[in-house]
C-alpha cells in the first residue's frame, strides 16, 4: 500500500508545496520506508496563514448551528475512514491494529462527536452589574502536534477550534503525518469554507517554528515535549500571542496498603506499557506500600512477562515497536540510567531477545528505583515502568508530588474516601481511582511543567474564545 502524498492543503485546495523537498515516513515495525509526504517551509506557512486569516470573519459569523453540521458532516466522512485510519497508525506508529482501532480511531471520533454538541450552543454570555459578557472566538490558530496519538491529538485542537470560530494551520508530526492527510480529506468531503483548515507538514524547526513565530497568528496550540513547549512559548512571548500546552508526564501510580493488588498492578502495568509506553498520560512510577511491595513486583514482572511482541496487525501482538530507532536508543539509555542508579531489573531489560527488525524494546519493570533519581524524573516514553517502596500515605503523597511533571496519577484504595482524600493532595491535572474509565469530557491538561490550559469538552472548547465585557 503506497500512502504518498503530494501535495499541502491550503485554501480549500491540494497544492504543491514551495520547495519540492519531501519527507520519509518509516514503519517502524519493518523500519521500511511507506510513504513520502512534502516538506513544507515557512513560505508555506505564510500562505497557510494568509487563507485562515481571511476565513477568519466569515467563519466566526456563521451560526453555530451551521458549524455543528459541518462537524457532523466532517464526524460522518471521517468515520468512513475509521479503517483506513487505524491501518494507517498501526503502519506509520506501530499501535497494535486491534488498539489502533480502539484509540488511534475510536477516540477521535469520541472527541468529535462531542464538539457537534458542544458546537451546537451558542457561547454562554452573562451579565455582571451593568456589563454583558460575551465569548469571541480567538482568531487564527497554529496547531503543533506529536506523533504518539496522532490523530487524537489532532482532533482535540481542529474540534474545538472550529467548534469556537476559530480558523487553523495545522503541522503534524513529521513521523506520523500520514493521518492528518486523512482528517484533511475528509474535511475537504464536508466542505468546509475554504481557509477555515490548512494543513503544512514539515518539521518542527522549519514549519513549526514559523506557526509559532507568525505575526498573523492568534494562538498557538501544541502537543508535544516540555522541551519544545517551552520553545513554543517563547516564540509566542514576542507578541503576546496565547498559548496552550499538552506536555510530558511522569505521573504515579499510587496503589495503598488496602488496595485490590492484582488489578491495580495489572491495570498499572496496562497503563504504564499502552502504545508501548509512548503514553503522555501514563502511570510510569508505581508507588507500593512497602508491606506489599514484594507481592506488587513478582505481579508486576509476571504482567508484563505476558506481553506479547511483534508485528502490529498479528491479532495476537499486545506490544507493537517503539516510533523510531532514535526513541528506542533513547530508551535503552535511560534503562542503563536506572539500572546505573540503584534500580533492580524484575522484568525485561536490556539481554530480552528481540525480533530482528523493527524498533523493539521490552517490557521493562525496575524496583528499588529512587525517587530523586533520572528514571523517576525523567519521562522514558516507552514501555520502562519504575516501582517505588513507600512507608505510608504521606510518603506515597510526597513521592507522587515529587515531580515536575503533573499530568495524571491513579490511587487504589478499597476506601472510596481515602481515595479522593489521596487523590484531592495530588498535584496533578487528572487522577482515577480504582481504575476509573477515561471521561471524553473531563478537562485534561497538566499542572506544573506538563503545561497549560485544558483540552475535551467544554474546558477545551474554552480554551480557543475570548471574554469581551461590553458596559451598557
Ligand atoms: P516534540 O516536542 O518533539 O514534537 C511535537 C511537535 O512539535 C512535532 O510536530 C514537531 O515537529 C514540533 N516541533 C519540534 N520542534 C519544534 C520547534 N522548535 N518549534 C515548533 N514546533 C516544533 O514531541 P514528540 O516527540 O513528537 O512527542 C512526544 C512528547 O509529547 C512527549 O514528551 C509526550 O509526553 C508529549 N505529549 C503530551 C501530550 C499531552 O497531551 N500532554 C500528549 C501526547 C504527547
Amino acid at each position: 500500500m503506497d500512502l504518498t502524498r503530494t501535495d499541502i492543503y491550503l485554501d480549500g485546495a491540494w497544492v504543491a508545496a514551495s520547495s519540492g523537498q519531501t519527507l520519509a515516513v518509516r514503519n517502524p515495525a519493518t523500519e521500511e520506508i511507506v510513504a513520502t509526504v512534502p516538506a513544507g517551509t515557512a513560505a508555506d506557512v505564510d500562505r497557510a496563514v494568509a487563507a485562515a486569516r481571511a476565513a477568519f470573519p466569515g467563519w466566526a459569523d456563521t451560526a453555530p448551528a451551521e458549524r455543528a453540521a459541518a462537524l457532523d458532516r466532517l464526524h460522518a466522512a471521517l468515520t468512513a475512514r475509521a479503517h483506513t485510519v487505524a491501518n494507517t497508525v498501526a503502519t506509520e506508529l506501530g499501535t497494535p491494529l486491534k488498539i489502533a482501532v480502539r484509540v488511534q480511531a475510536g477516540l477521535p471520533l469520541t472527541v468529535l462527536r462531542s464538539y457537534v454538541d458542544l458546537a451546537a450552543e451558542p457561547p454562554a454570555e452573562e451579565s455582571v452589574g451593568n456589563s454583558l459578557v460575551v465569548r469571541e472566538p480567538v482568531g487564527v490558530v497554529g496547531a503543533i502536534t506529536p506523533w504518539n496519538y496522532p490523530l487524537h491529538q489532532v482532533v482535540a485542537k481542529l474540534a474545538p477550534a472550529l467548534a469556537a470560530g476559530c480558523t487553523v494551520v495545522l503541522k503534524p508530526s513529521e513521523l506520523t503525518p500520514l493521518t492528518a492527510y486523512l482528517l484533511v480529506d475528509a474535511i475537504h468531503e464536508a466542505g468546509f469554507p475554504p481557509g477555515v483548515v490548512n494543513l503544512v507538514p514539515g518539521t518542527g524547526p522549519e514549519v513549526g517554528e514559523a506557526i509559532a513565530a507568525h505575526p498573523d497568528v492568534d494562538m498557538v496550540s501544541f502537543t508535544g515535549s516540555t522541551a519544545t513547549g517551552r520553545r513554543i512559548s517563547h516564540l509566542a512571548a514576542d507578541r503576546i500571542a496565547r498559548v496552550a500546552l499538552e506536555l510530558g508526564g511522569k505521573s504515579a501510580n499510587v496503589i495503598l496498603d488496602d488496595a485490590d493488588l492484582p488489578t491495580a498492578v495489572k491495570v498499572g502495568v496496562g497503563n504504564a506499557f499502552l502504545n508501548s509506553g509512548q503514553t503522555c498520560t501514563a502511570w510510569t512510577r508505581m508507588l507500593v506500600h512497602r508491606d506489599r511491595y514484594d507481592e506488587a513486583l513478582a505481579l508486576a514482572a509476571k504482567v508484563a512477562e505476558g506481553y506479547r511482541l511483534g508485528d502490529p496487525f498479528d491479532p495476537a501482538t499486545r506490544l507493537g515497536p517503539v516510533v523510531s530507532a532514535a526513541q528506542r536508543d533513547r530508551i535503552a539509555g535511560h534503562v542503563a540510567r536506572g539500572l546505573a542508579d540503584g534500580g533492580r531489573l524484575v522484568a525485561g531489560g536490556p539481554d530480552v531477545p528481540l525480533p530482528e527488525r523493527g524498533y523493539f524494546v521490552a517490557p521493562t519493570v525496575i524496583a528499588d528505583v529512587d525517587p530523586d533519581s533520572a528514571l523517576a524524573q525523567e519521562e522514558v516514553f516507552g514501555p520502562v515502568l519504575a516501582v517505588i517502596p513507600v512507608d505510608d500515605e504521606d510518603a506515597a503523597v510526597a513521592v507522587a508530588n515529587n515531580s515536575r511533571y503533573g499530568l495524571a496519577g491513579a490511587v487504589w484504595s478499597a476506601d472510596p474516601e481515602r481515595a479522593l482524600r489521596v487523590a484531592r493532595r495530588l498535584r496533578t491535572g487528572a487522577v482515577d481511582i480504582n481504575g476509573a474509565p477515561f471521561n471524553p469530557l473531563a478537562p485534561f491538561g497538566g499542572y506544573k511543567q506538563s503545561g497549560l490550559g485544558r483540552e475535551l469538552g467544554r474546558y477545551g472548547l474554552d480554551e480557543y474564545l475570548q471574554i469581551k465585557a461590553i458596559q451598557r
